[in-house]
């Protein structure tokens, strides 16, 4: 006990420990005196548990509170980079942005903008002014808005049917994760769930028989997205099914999921619904996110015929999803970049990702093993990657990834996989069949020697 009295009167000060010429070269501080208080506490706590026999020396406690104030000053949000090869990775925060959508965040967040109002009139405005035509430009549409994410704009879309009937087959009655259900979307809009069709097969006629007047409020078609069915399975077209709603005149609704906004067959990627088809089509709403194969911000766009939209803008749920500004900057600046076909694949990092030839990412895997072989037992393989966001779930894509084993081999892909994800920047792989793999596909050359750091470091 004696001991542990003398040793809690070793303690120095707060304010003496702050006086530490290296402390004082960091300019002190609320952080820096909190940190201090904190590693004294702990030490205290520390010797009054018996679990401390000498006092650590003054440079010990002064470099054990620097290391705690920085470690507090890190952002919990924090950069992570993402070797896993799923562009859209909803957990890692989906598609990265464009150059352009960046510059247009920072030029809104820095100060005021005409967020809703307009210039030339001197008067309030509405803030979906600034992508409603370039949306309707796009996809053919007759109006547009914006929400703050898809599953927000397919709730929007429901619950301007006002409590009707809606037509869902039963081959659509889904999960996309994270919670978005169909039904139950459904139900939260105050609809009604008519299910038609069977698990497998759902027919035109299905639909026109559970039509009834004054009751069916709309028909609604989902994009199955990361649930795939083959085999003995059918549906019917958009066309076919946008018809028998116009001669109900009552809406076929469309959730996308992840529209595309240009075809991308021309650079091997096929299946993907254009949002363009689906209101050629006749869908008179189709909703898309604005974060997945976009390759924008976080949004649920939605685009269709004028007196819908109008009733959605009006809507008072509208309201509580409505999207901020620095969303609404970021969606504008990637939007016009479809403007340009040519550049687009080259411009938004997702579609470039997305469309990056085999013999390109071969190439990249090649460069960062050789970043990497000084430290390990590196080797490069073809594997195939995931788009995410629900687009292409079965059809991996071609690319190549590089296996890692450490320089000592008793260190297993599980052990590497936690050491690469831990670091000061989290490295995020993945192990398949015992080897723990970086697909280069969503890596940025600019962080290969970031990686050959963290391998070295084991
Ligand atoms: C991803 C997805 C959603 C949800 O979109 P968020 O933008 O994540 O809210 C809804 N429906 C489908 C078909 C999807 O693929």
């Amino acid at each position: 006990m004696n001991d542990i009295n003398y040793l809690l009167r070793q303690i120095p000060k707060v304010d003496e420990l702050l006086l530490h010429e290296s402390l004082t070269r960091l300019g002190g501080g609320a952080m820096l005196t909190q940190a201090v208080r904190e590693v004294l506490d702990d030490l205290r706590h520390d010797i009054k548990a018996g679990r401390v026999d000498m006092l650590p020396c003054r440079d010990a406690l002064v470099a054990k509170a620097t290391k705690r104030m920085y470690e507090q000053q890190k952002p919990n949000l924090q950069r992570v980079i993402n070797g896993t090869g799923i562009i859209l990775h909803t957990n890692l925060g989906r598609a990265p942005l464009a150059k352009e959508a960046l510059d247009a965040v920072h030029e809104a967040a820095r100060g005021y903008s005409n967020l809703e109002y307009c210039v030339e009139k001197g008067a309030r405005s509405s803030r979906h002014v600034h992508i409603e035509g370039l949306i309707t430009e796009l996809t053919g549409a007759e109006a547009a808005m914006v929400v703050n994410n898809n599953a927000a704009a397919v709730l929007l879309a429901l619950s301007a049917v006002e409590g009707k009937d809606v037509i869902v087959s039963r081959g659509e009655l889904v999960e996309i994760g994270g919670s978005f259900r169909v039904p139950d979307v459904l139900t939260q809009s105050g609809c009604r769930l008519v299910e038609v069709g069977t698990t497998n097969k759902t027919h035109v006629r299905d639909y026109e028989r559970a039509i009834q007047a004054g009751l069916t409020g709309a028909l609604l078609r989902v994009h199955t997205s990361n649930f795939i069915m083959s085999g003995f399975v059918a549906k019917p077209g958009l066309e076919e099914l946008a018809k028998v709603a116009a001669a109900h005149d009552i809406p076929l609704i469309e959730d996308l999921g992840s529209g595309c906004i240009v075809p991308l067959s021309q650079y091997g990627i096929y299946g993907q619904p254009v949002v363009a088809d689906s209101i050629k089509a006749g869908v008179d709403i189709v909703t898309f996110s604005g974060d997945k194969l976009l390759g924008g911000p976080q949004a649920g766009i939605i685009a269709g015929r004028a007196g819908w939209v109008a009733k959605m803008k009006a809507h008072p749920l509208a309201r509580a999803m409505r999207i901020d500004k620095l969303c609404l900057a970021a969606l504008e600046a990637t939007l016009r970049l479809y403007r340009d076909l040519a550049m687009v694949v080259e411009k938004i990092p997702a579609l470039k990702m997305l469309c990056e030839p085999p013999d390109k990412l071969l190439e990249k895997a090649r460069l960062l093993k050789e970043q990497l072989d000084p430290y390990g037992e590196i080797s490069v393989v073809t594997e195939a990657s995931l788009a995410g966001g629900g687009a292409m779930p079965e059809e991996g894509i071609a690319t190549a990834a590089v296996v890692i084993k450490a320089a000592r081999q008793q260190v297993s892909a599980q052990a590497l996989e936690r050491h690469f994800r831990l670091g000061p920047v989290p490295i995020i792989g993945r192990v398949s069949r015992d080897r723990f793999m970086l697909d280069v596909r969503t890596l940025d050359v600019e962080d290969f020697p970031q990686i050959a750091a963290r391998l070295q470091a084991i």
